[in-house]
């Protein structure tokens, strides 16, 4: 459904303090804007979790546990990750839609151009169509497991712009897509990736999620050269608060997100010992989402790894700061 913006701006329901219960008027109205941009048009500064699709049934007891968890906390909405493999792909869809009619939050299914034809991503897409989904974040994706390139499928797409022009001439749904604060690692530099980024939104895209980052900094820089390229998307910040060491060198290798050297320091003394190193996860976490709140980011979004407790902590302390209403 579509919020009309005048409505949106006549009642900005965020005045009311957040409060753990599904029915806090924060909660109401997010469940009543499906459409993530127009929560961002309304300035509604967001809050979504992100989760990927189980391996097993234990998994997916888990996982509902967490979402039953962070639920209460009203976010705007949950995105579910899209993998390589042919069942995976079928997890996010039922996923997300269980979400979203079973749980009752608004969901995105992720996308990528990972091994499909045309064709196959079109049914994906009219399967998540005939879902009620609004909301769909298309990418390229990373190469597959085994794999250090990425190769167009024949018949697929290259580049995430071309799968979001796709979807734009045949769909309404709301887009998101991916962008990097640091660059994206195949890049050959920075300008040549905010290029793309560029080509990427005027076919279509309404807003911008980043990789995860750990210094303020290189989100400010790009922000800023991002809107001097002409890109008015919103771009939301991506958070993930370091659970373990291995794990959070393990991605930032992979995806090529800097770990400061002190915050490097800070976690590898107390290596042995996985709470200290979650508890300095949750502080430098919320550290960077207050700074960035006040600084007029227009959502957050926390890479959660399928855990509530970290997220939930970072949540708590910075509650108060959502109800800005002054998101750039
Ligand atoms: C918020 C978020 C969610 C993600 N979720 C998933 C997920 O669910 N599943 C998954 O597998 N991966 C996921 N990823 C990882 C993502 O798939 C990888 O980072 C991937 O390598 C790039 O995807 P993209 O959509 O940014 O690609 P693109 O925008 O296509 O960019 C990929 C590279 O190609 C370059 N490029 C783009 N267009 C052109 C062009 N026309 N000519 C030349 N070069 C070009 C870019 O500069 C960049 O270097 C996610 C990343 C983020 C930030």
């Amino acid at each position: 459904m579509e919020v009309p913006y005048w409505l949106a701006r006549k009642f900005p329901l965020d005045w009311v303090e957040p409060v753990e219960s599904p029915w806090n008027v924060r909660g109401i109205w997010h469940a009543l804007c499906m459409r993530i941009v127009d929560l961002l048009k309304a300035n509604h500064r967001t809050v979504s979790f992100e989760f990927f699709p189980p391996k097993d049934d234990a998994g997916f007891t888990a996982l509902f546990e967490t979402i039953e968890t962070l639920k209460p906390l009203g976010p705007s909405y949950v995105s579910v990750t899209y993998g390589a493999g042919g069942s995976t792909r079928r997890k996010t869809v039922d996923l997300v839609k269980r979400i979203k009619h079973e749980i009752g939050i608004e969901s995105m299914a992720h996308l990528t151009c990972v091994g499909s034809t045309r064709d196959e991503i079109a049914e994906v897409l009219e399967d998540l169509k005939a879902g009620g989904m609004e909301n769909v974040l298309p990418l390229r994706g990373d190469p597959p497991k085994g794999e250090t390139e990425f190769k167009a499928t024949p018949g697929g797409f290259r580049y995430a712009s071309e799968l979001v022009e796709f979807i734009r001439a045949r769909h309404s749904f709301c887009l998101g897509a991916a962008c990097y604060p640091e660059r994206h690692p195949e890049a050959p530099s920075a300008d040549a990736d905010l290029d793309n980024l560029k080509r990427k939104v005027d076919a279509g895209a309404d807003f911008l999620i980043t990789q995860l980052f750990f210094d303020n900094n290189d989100f400010y820089r790009f922000r800023e050269r991002a809107v001097a390229a002409g890109i008015q998307a919103p771009i939301l910040a991506g958070i993930m608060p370091i659970l373990s060491v291995s794990q959070i060198k393990r991605f930032t290798q992979m995806c090529g997100a800097s770990l400061p050297d002190d915050l490097r320091r800070k976690i590898e003394g107390v290596e042995d010992d996985p709470e200290a190193v979650r508890q300095i996860g949750v502080y430098h976490a919320t550290r960077q989402c207050e700074d960035l709140l006040q600084n007029g980011v227009p959502g957050i979004h926390f890479y959660t790894l399928n855990r509530s407790t970290a997220t939930r902590a970072v949540y708590q302390s910075i509650k108060g700061l959502l109800t800005d209403e002054s998101a750039a």
